[in-house]
């Protein structure tokens, strides 16, 4: 542990006699100092930065146990110190931590000026506050989390020191080579799935499943790793999409026990898929590869970081995630190997182009000699309109369907899709030219309700709306379906039902299909990607029935007369000329391109093009290649 020794070393030699330090420990990849004199480090704000830049490590300076004042007498003095308007609606004390979890509407409030606020909560108190967003909507995926983390912090404690101890376990820094392992999501979309690995050290790059395939060719080829689980020093994952995260808890069943680093939205929202996977299968009689449990074990070794900080993996290995502008959360990772050996991006599922939710994509990276980058549009005809057309197209299928006394159904990703599509529809209201009701079902509430945690993940002005408390999601023209009597929403008509799935594989959009499918009167607009061998993807190519069991266990053929239109341009993917921007503007320019994330046929014309148009190698591996990139 020479690494962990110099750390705590040059933090003596820096910190001044007066800073009582009476330990020092490793949480991860960052660093906790325990001191019986937080004065000392807090009225002189250049000694943590000072420590933080010298040691290229996030900093967390935490009280001594016996200077933590008497819990309740703590919670009076927190609520004497923060404004009311701050609006607090949870204080929980974690002793594990020396923290006290701040659960406020107004973050910015109990952090203060330049961080008055906090600093005087520390050094009155003893107690280091962790400040958390409460959501402006209800949540039951938030709450249960944020307890169950809670509950779990000493395991967690105990968890992050094993992290540190592996990441900073004495070996080579250098990568002599390196290579990368398709186990999934290669020429087809679904199961993504990478292993990076060097002499030293392998980490997995997604870990998804195939929900439209629940039986065959569903799970990364995971049984291809011919090491034991413990040899694997960390996982990332891209986003909270279940083709990224869906198979992760499963390597918890099997016994992993390391890190998984996302993003914050990242963690929550996948938790809320994976529990909603796990819901859907057992409602329909079949089993799930995992169980809650395993989910929530996962839970526990989850590393949140932020777009663009630095942070030690491995031995050989730093990870930075960067903003990919696809759904909440959503992440490139970049990985830059060895000492300089190696800088590897995945692009993850990208946008590159304007969309309502979220800023731009990150294209500025320190050093790149690979690219893998999706190709979900990368065929020579995968054109997408722009967003004002396909707006204006969405709107008229709409007004004429609502118009003649029908429903429209529109399937969405409950993540993503689903939160963009209710800003377009809440924008036709504001035109005063059509006024659907409009109804919200499936887990498209309970995600836009994560949404409402994380502004500061989405573009100013959608921030800025919910931080004033108009968040567009609880705007009065959307009703959540859940309580609701849904047929006889049906009945009523000229209704707009946003719900989830996304490619009808099951959910409340399924329902609603099932029951809207035979009147002609309705239609069904798809503004989404539909994989291949799902429903959605069989209705959009024209079938006319579909056989269906009904309540009485019976099959039956559903004849299919609903208008069907399909609406491109709201997609979360890149089209075509969006791709070959981002390979345009992406800097530096990458030495090789690896395509994934596509259907073979465009996986592999993608690729080609770049070879041969924009001169950069590429290739577009099948699953299970195995490419050395040094
Ligand atoms: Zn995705
Ligand atoms: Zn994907």
């Amino acid at each position: 542990m020479e690494v962990i020794n110099q750390i705590k070393e040059t933090i003596h030699n820096i910190a001044p006699n007066n800073a009582e330090i009476t330990k020092i420990e490793m949480e991860g990849p960052e660093i906790a100092i325990y001191t019986k004199n937080p004065k000392a480090f807090f009225e002189n704000d250049n000694l943590v930065s000072k420590l933080s830049h010298e040691l290229k490590k996030m900093m967390n300076i935490r009280t001594d146990k016996s200077l933590l004042m008497d819990k309740d007498e703590a919670l009076e003095k927190i609520k004497e110190i923060i404004p009311v308007d701050a609006g607090i609606k949870d204080i929980t004390f974690n002793e594990c931590f020396s923290e006290a979890v701040i659960e406020a509407l107004k973050p910015g409030l109990v952090i203060g000026k330049g961080g008055e606020t906090s600093k005087r909560i520390i050094l009155e108190t003893g107690w280091t506050p962790n400040i958390v967003r409460a959501p402006t909507q209800e949540s039951e995926i938030l709450t249960g989390l944020r307890h169950h983390l809670n509950k779990y912090s000493k395991e967690r404690k105990e968890i992050l020191k094993q992290v540190a101890e592996r990441i900073y376990r004495d070996a080579n820094k250098q990568a002599e080579w390196v290579r990368i392992g398709a186990l999934g999501g290669f020429q087809e979309v679904g199961r993504s799935c990478m292993l990076v690995e060097t002499p030293q050290t392998k980490v997995l790059l997604d870990c998804g499943l195939n929900v439209s395939n629940a039986t065959k060719d569903s799970y990364p080829f995971l049984e291809t790793l011919h090491f034991p689980l413990s040899e694997l020093d960390a996982v990332i994952i891209s986003h909270a999409h279940m083709d990224h995260c869906g198979f992760l808890p499963y390597l918890f069943k099997m016994g992993y026990k390391g890190p998984v680093y996302s993003t914050l939205p990242t963690r929550d929202l996948m938790t809320l898929m994976q529990f909603d996977f796990i819901d859907v299968l057992t409602k329909e009689g079949r089993d799930a590869p995992y169980s809650e449990r395993d989910v929530k074990e996962m839970l526990k070794y989850c590393i949140p970081r932020d777009y663009r900080k630095v942070t030690d993996i491995a031995p050989d290995m730093r990870l930075t995630l960067h903003n990919a502008a696809h759904i909440l959360g959503s992440a490139s990772v970049h990985l830059h190997i060895g000492e300089g050996d190696h800088n590897l991006v995945y692009s993850g599922d990208i946008k590159y182009g304007f969309v309502r939710l979220f800023d731009n994509i990150d294209l500025n990276y320190p050093r790149l000699e690979t690219l893998i980058i999706e190709s979900t549009y990368g065929g020579k005809s995968d054109y997408q309109p722009n967003r004002e057309i396909a707006e204006k197209q969405l709107f008229d299928i709409v007004k004429q369907t609502i118009d003649q006394g029908g429903n429209v159904l529109i399937p969405v990703f409950a993540v993503g899709r689903g939160q963009e599509i209710m800003l377009v529809i809440e924008n036709f209201f504001k035109t005063g030219l059509m006024k659907p009701k409009c109804y919200v079902d499936g887990m498209t509430n309970e995600a836009s309700a994560v949404h409402t945690a994380y502004p500061e993940y989405l573009r100013e002005k959608v921030k800025r709306r919910i931080l004033q408390n108009d968040s567009p999601f609880i705007s009065e023209i959307f009703k959540n379906a859940k309580n609701l009597d849904r047929k006889q929403i049906l009945e009523d008509g000229g209704s707009v039902i946003i719900a989830s799935s996304g490619m009808l594989t099951g959910g409340s959009s399924y329902y609603y299909f099932k029951e809207l499918a035979e009147d002609p009167k309705n239609t069904l607009i798809f503004v989404g990607f539909q994989a291949q061998g799902t429903t959605g993807r069989k209705i959009q190519e024209g079938i006319k029935e579909l056989p269906i069991t009904d309540s009485h266990g019976r099959t039956k053929a559903l004849k299919i007369n609903m208008r069907i239109e399909t609406v491109d341009g709201f997609s979360g993917h890149s089209d075509i000329l969006q791709l070959l921007s981002y390979l345009k503007r992406i800097n530096p320019k990458p030495k090789r391109v690896l395509v994934n994330h596509g259907e073979k046929s465009k996986a592999i014309a993608f690729s080609q093009y770049i070879s041969q148009k924009m001169k950069i190698p590429s290739t577009a591996m099948r699953n299970l290649d195995m490419v050395r990139l040094k």
